[in-house]
């Protein structure tokens, strides 16, 4: 009998696979690394809410490793490490390898702009003596999750002679913030009827930013008047400027140990800057490439990546072609033989909402970066879906260094859907696969990671630069 199952558990270890929890596969002292790796990643996260800010983080943290700002003009050599800043909206790091970009590029991307509400072009109006901004919201959200949780406002107004207002107010606890309204239960009957859409649409995201009159007397509007002019006293700009700004509503609320064991991170915006710090440290990390590797933070993922700072702009292979120039080959040469980590989240298994998820398919808090094949919704449509080539490379790099990941797809099939920015890196003819992190409570104002998965996506990041 006993011999028997020792048998069948001999021929389950050779070929079946057996899931096992970073929490039993890391050792002490590498659980305190993640741990310590994640008070780096807090500070990111708190200082670098929006797109802009996360790019003037970044750099800071890049020089601080030794990246200088490229210059086309300049020969660089292996080893050198560069970085190319786009409208203060996406950043590229760039690691020169060995051989260039001859054998292509190591590419990993990750996205830094995350879901929030941004103001209108022309925000600011007062209902019934309450002073108000209007927004549209940035990316897909649940509505009603923005209601009744304190904001902040972060952002530039540039005048129009050039001059930039840097706007940023609401994070520390000594600021005022901000605040969308909801509907008291009591008389919510009619509202607590309707479907979700129905009950919190756009047009109903109005932050509340003031309540008293400038003056006494019986101008109208005073108190918008009173709101602008406290604007225009601490920043120096007027109504009309809000024409030619960037602000935006963010959570007030700073990243946060969540669990009594600590063991995981709540805050706004881990989707995707839960990959972009482990990718941008990865970057700084790495030792002497052979091939050159590449490091994008990019913008507008949330929305598609349409403009001119996200995926679908030219921006990351015109500066791939300048490279392959200096080395006196081609852009589409090196593509072809380009592979790329498109580093995005995916959505963490929750025992709460178990039905919308595919057990033996979905990806669990604290078993490791998760690797997914591909995303999109109705069949496959939308998806660039990783070779079986690829995935196996890919396998190999991780498992020769014990990194720590899991497969997963983005929910059960037909159950909704998402893409991320691997299917436009696949159109420039490159191998590429996403891989990250599983997030709780994803596109939510306050998401949830694990501090494990956080440090091994990093891990992985690294593997993937530096293999030969
Ligand atoms: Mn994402
Ligand atoms: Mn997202």
């Amino acid at each position: 009998m006993s011999e028997e199952k020792s048998a069948a558990a001999e021929l389950k270890e050779k070929l079946l696979i057996r899931k096992k929890s970073g929490t039993k596969k890391l050792s002490k002292e590498e659980l305190a690394k993640a741990d310590d790796f994640c008070t780096g990643y807090c500070d990111f996260l708190n200082n670098g809410k929006t797109e802009r800010e996360a790019v003037k983080t970044a750099i800071s943290i890049a020089e601080k490793n030794g990246f200088t700002e490229f210059d086309r003009t300049k020969n660089y050599s292996a080893g050198d490490k560069v970085y190319v800043n786009n409208r203060n909206k996406a950043l590229m790091l760039c690691v020169i390898g060995k051989n260039g970009t001859k054998n292509g590029v190591r590419l990993g991307i990750a996205h830094i702009d995350s879901p929030r509400l941004d103001l209108k072009p022309n925000p600011l109006y007062e209902s019934n003596e309450l002073a108000l901004f209007k927004t549209h919201y940035y990316g897909g959200i649940k509505k009603y999750q923005w209601t009744a949780v304190p904001l902040a406002l972060h952002g530039v107004v540039v005048l129009k002679d050039g001059t930039v207002k840097d706007v940023y107010i609401g994070d520390d606890e000594n600021d005022p913030c901000f605040v969308v309204t909801d509907l008291l239960p009591h008389l919510a009957n009619e509202q607590m009827t309707q479907t979700m859409v129905k009950a919190f649409n756009g047009e109903h995201l109005n932050v509340l930013i003031g309540s008293r009159p400038f003056s006494e007397d019986e101008e109208s509007e005073n108190v918008k008047l009173n709101v602008m002019n406290i604007l225009y006293q601490k920043y120096g700009f007027k109504e009309e400027d809000f024409m030619s700004a960037d602000l935006t509503m963010v959570p007030a609320a700073k990243a946060r140990d969540i669990g009594f064991d600590r063991s995981m991170i709540g805050a706004y915006g881990h989707d995707d800057k839960v990959c972009a710090y482990p990718a941008l440290m990865a970057a700084a990390d790495v030792k002497s490439p052979e091939q050159t590797v590449i490091t994008v933070l990019t913008d507008r993922e949330e929305i598609g990546s349409e403009g001119n700072t996200g995926m679908k702009s030219t921006y990351m292979v015109d500066f791939i072609s300048d490279l392959a120039k200096a080395d006196g080959t081609e852009l589409r040469h090196v593509m072809e033989k380009t592979i790329c980590l498109s580093a995005d989240v995916n959505a963490a298994f929750d025992p709460t909402y178990a039905s919308a998820y595919e057990s033996n398919n979905s990806c669990y808090v604290n078993y490791g970066a998760v690797i997914t094949k591909y995303t999109g919704s109705g069949g496959k449509y939308s998806t660039s879906d990783a070779s079986a080539e690829f995935m196996a490379k890919v396998r190999k790099i991780l498992d020769d260094a014990d990194v720590i990941w899991q497969t997963g797809e983005l929910g059960k099939v037909d159950g909704g859907g998402g893409g991320t920015i691997a299917k436009f890196v696949a159109n420039w003819n490159a191998d590429v696969v996403d891989l990250g992190v599983p997030v709780l409570s994803m596109h939510a104002p306050f998401e949830v990671v694990s501090k494990i998965d956080v440090y091994e996506t990093y891990r992985a990041l690294y593997e993937f630069y530096s293999f030969v």
